[in-house]
């Protein structure tokens, strides 16, 4: 698979907003958007005039790299929103935020959403007891992540998950630190969908010209 290989924090600075793409490095001063929050490049201080669609196309490069997606798989998410019942945006989201990379991520197993998919493709979980290493296995409410038991004893998981226990778990998911589980208790709420702050009506209007 296509993978982008270059600096990420380019990403963050192109849309002037935190993306958090590489862990720990995003909450300290040595952040890129607290040095430099400038698109990047020779004319990344000029004025420039941006079209609605030029605004759209942020918004949906936006999402799709806070996910560390590709344009044909952010796609295919994008019409499965749109065939599910309900609000197409929020279905969007909700889905992206299902997939087993986020939930770990968010669980607070690593410390960026590349470093989960890396530990889910290298076979450290298990899903309701039964191994899974495809981060973009949809998770369902209910469903048990498991750090298996051989994976227990790495350092960068164990510093990733002390990290976590001091910041907090989001309302729609349950981690146990002492027995390496979490679950997903229902479906996150759009309120509850925060960070990165996303305009999803936007990447709807994008993919509906
Ligand atoms: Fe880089 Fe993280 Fe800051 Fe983005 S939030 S600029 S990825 S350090």
């Amino acid at each position: 698979m296509a993978r982008y290989t270059g600096s990420v924090c380019r990403f963050c600075r192109r849309e002037t907003t935190k993306l958090f793409l590489k862990g720990d490095r995003c909450h300290t001063d040595k952040c890129a958007i607290e040095r430099r929050n400038y698109a990047p490049g020779q004319h990344g201080q000029g004025r420039i005039k941006v079209s609605d669609y030029g605004t759209q196309l942020r918004e949906k490069q936006k999402m799709k790299r806070t996910y560390g997606l590709l344009e044909g798989q952010f796609r295919a998410y994008f019409k499965r929103a749109d065939r599910m019942k309900g609000v197409t945006g929020e279905n969007l989201l909700i889905l992206l935020e299902r997939r087993l990379d986020s939930i770990v991520y968010r669980l607070g197993f690593a410390t960026s959403r590349k470093e989960a998919r890396q530990l889910v493709r290298h076979n450290h979980f298990k899903v309701n007891g039964r191994k899974v290493n495809i981060p973009s296995f949809l998770v369902r409410p209910g469903d048990v992540i498991e750090l298996r038991e051989k994976s227990r004893e790495v350092a960068r998981v164990n510093e990733a998950l002390d990290g976590v226990m001091r910041r907090g778990v989001p309302s729609w998911l349950e981690l146990d630190r002492p027995a390496f589980k979490g679950s997903l208790k229902s479906l996150p709420v759009r309120e509850e969908l925060t960070t990165p702050a996303f305009q999803e009506k936007l990447i709807v209007e994008l993919y509906s010209k």
